[in-house]
């Protein structure tokens, strides 16, 4: 069991495993490659402070390599799920399960407008993790793929291979799919079925389907764990960054604006030093999970 999970590698994930490992305690990152920050896209910033001018990318990789420096794990996987069970909380991620006493959820900015019909499907038949479900429809059961990750053309690969009869369906071509998967470009895509999914439609296009996995580098907060307090799609935090979920702290932009690196930065480094002071002092008291 680790002392602290952080999930996203942004600025706040790494300002909090830093500080996690400053306060010596154990930490896990669990993030997409760091390369999907929204920093890495930044080609000059003016307002962080001491170094004007300074790229997105070599912040970020400044960062990462403090972090690494500073012995934090690294996990490069999409969580897709947090539970709080027996004063442990746990959290999927690709084909893991980890726990930890606390859990910092740095996702960024993570409110994807789902598709028509995606949220009523889910679970019968709407899956955000191939590696999870893929199984289910072996045996030559259709399953689209909408590709909305950097790594979904592998999913799709995978899910070939287990034996599933894939559609990959993206906004632009793909590139790298097996033989015998085909490619559809499509804009405007709905979940349609019954008591379970039945089909895909793509712009004007049914693409009958057994299962439908949306595979989306991020996954909305309420998704990620259900029964966190939101407001307008932000994660609410106290002063402390803690969440409505005991154990459970965000930080960065998805706790709302302003979007910016310092906020993420110092809310970071907040969440994982209350985080800190929060296990240390049930360790005084004795108590031994949470
Ligand atoms: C073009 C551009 C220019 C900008 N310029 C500035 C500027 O000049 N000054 C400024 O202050 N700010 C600027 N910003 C905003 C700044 O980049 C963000 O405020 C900052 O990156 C937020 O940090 P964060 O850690 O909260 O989230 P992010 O940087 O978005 O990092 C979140 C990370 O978590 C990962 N992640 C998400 N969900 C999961 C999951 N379920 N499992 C695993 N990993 C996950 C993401 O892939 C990502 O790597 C700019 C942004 C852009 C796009």
């Amino acid at each position: 069991m680790y002392d602290i999970i952080v999930i996203g590698g942004g600025p706040a994930g790494l300002a909090a495993s830093i500080n996690g490992k400053n306060r010596n305690k154990s930490v896990l990152l669990c993030s997409n490659d760091y390369r999907d920050s929204y920093l890495y896209k930044a080609a000059r910033i003016e307002n962080y402070p001491g170094r004007p001018g300074i790229s997105g990318k070599e912040l970020l990789e400044e960062l990462v390599n403090h972090a690494k420096k500073a012995e934090v794990e690294f996990l490069q996987e999409k969580a897709f799920a947090v539970i709080s069970l027996d004063g442990q909380i746990y959290v999927s991620a690709g084909d893991k399960v980890e726990n930890a006493r606390r859990v910092i959820l740095a996702i960024g900015m993570a409110s994807p407008n789902k598709f028509p019909g995606e949220a009523p499907f889910l679970g019968r038949g709407v899956s955000y993790c191939a590696t999870c479900d893929g199984m289910l429809y072996r045996n030559g059961k259709k399953v689209t793929v909408v590709g909305k990750a950097e790594n979904s053309v592998e999913e799709a690969n995978y899910l070939n291979e287990i034996g599933c009869q894939v559609t990959f369906v993206s906004d632009k071509p793909a590139f790298g799919l097996k033989e015998g998967i085909e490619s559809v470009v499509a804009k405007r895509l709905e979940v349609m079925g019954k008591d379970a999914v039945t089909a895909l439609k793509a712009d004007d296009r049914e693409i009958p389907s057994d299962g439908i996995f949306i595979l989306r580098n991020s996954v909305a907060p309420s998704d990620l764990l259900p029964g966190l307090e939101l407001d307008g799609g932000a994660i609410t935090v106290n002063r402390r960054m803690e969440t409505s979920v005991p154990g459970v702290y965000a930080a960065g932009d998805c706790t709302g604006r302003p979007l910016q690196i310092s906020k993420s930065l110092g809310e970071g480094q907040s969440a994982a030093l209350n985080a800190a002071e929060s296990i240390d002092l049930e360790k005084k008291e004795g108590k031994s999970a949470r």
